[in-house]
């Protein structure tokens, strides 16, 4: 794009306001920008996605996190997943005290399967190009970004993030097939606080175990509010 379509794409008025919370305007005065974005079913959000979304904005320098939690998870259909809108709400409490993150209800908006590519596309449409994607997500799900829909345009749509867990780490030949001579780029991070997991968080609720610290009070209040969890993990 030359810099003169760039200026005019940036003066387009703007169709859809407050779609990716306070940092809609990200870019939009020119300037670099590194956007995080935190997709995953978060079901539910705890310390773990909190803090490697935090190590990840610092290590790579993000400006912003947006948290998207999907709608219908494509990889996930053999067990029940909580409500999208439970699981959103749990998001927004989870990171209303840091001005970096937001929660972006994109994925559930759009319903059905949810699919990197959609999102993907949606979020390069609304910002500039002086924006640049980072997709940030657990490692395991990272190995198999091959098998995604349309996984030659996710590559080229973003960079990618993966979260190693304590005790998980992707093998070289792993790692060399999923970067499929330089097609996707991706950056490994290493984040002890993913000891904790989401299934873990379950069982413990439905075992009437205390997750006390594990997430944000205000999440921890939600769940046992509503009652969530009680059925035990499937
Ligand atoms: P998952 O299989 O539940 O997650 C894999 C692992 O990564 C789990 O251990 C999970 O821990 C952890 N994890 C999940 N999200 C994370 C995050 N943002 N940061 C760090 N660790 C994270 O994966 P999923 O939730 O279904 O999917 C992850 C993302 O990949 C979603 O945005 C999804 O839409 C995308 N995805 C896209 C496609 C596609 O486009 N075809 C296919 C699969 C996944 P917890 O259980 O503790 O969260």
């Amino acid at each position: 794009m030359t810099a003169n379509a760039k200026v005019a794409f940036q003066n387009e008025p703007r169709t859809s306001i407050n779609l990716f919370g306070r940092f809609d305007d990200l870019g939009h005065h020119g300037l670099p920008a590194r956007l995080g974005i935190m997709g995953g079913t978060f079901d539910p959000i705890h310390i773990g996605h909190l803090a490697c979304a935090e190590q990840a904005r610092e290590a790579f320098n993000l400006d912003a996190v947006i948290f998207i939690p999907t709608n219908i998870p494509v990889f996930k259909q053999d067990r029940k997943v909580t409500s999208a809108a439970d699981r959103l709400e749990m998001c927004k409490l989870a990171v209303e005290s840091n001005p970096a993150f937001d929660v972006s209800a994109l994925e559930i908006e759009r319903g059905g399967e949810t699919y990197a590519v959609d999102t993907l596309r949606e979020l390069r449409a609304f910002y500039p190009e002086n924006v640049e994607l980072f997709f940030i997500t657990g490692a395991d799900a990272v190995a198999h970004i091959t098998r995604w829909k349309e996984s030659s345009e996710v590559a080229h749509l973003a960079q990618f993030i993966a979260v190693t867990r304590p005790g998980f780490s992707l093998t070289a030949e792993k790692k060399e097939e999923i970067e499929q001579g330089g097609l996707f780029k991706v950056h490994y991070l290493e984040a002890t606080s993913l000891a904790i997991s989401s299934s873990d968080l379950r069982e413990r609720v439905s075992k009437s175990k205390s997750i006390r610290y594990l997430t944000m009070q205000r999440v921890r209040d939600y769940i046992l509010t509503k009652g969530l969890y009680q059925e035990g993990v499937e």
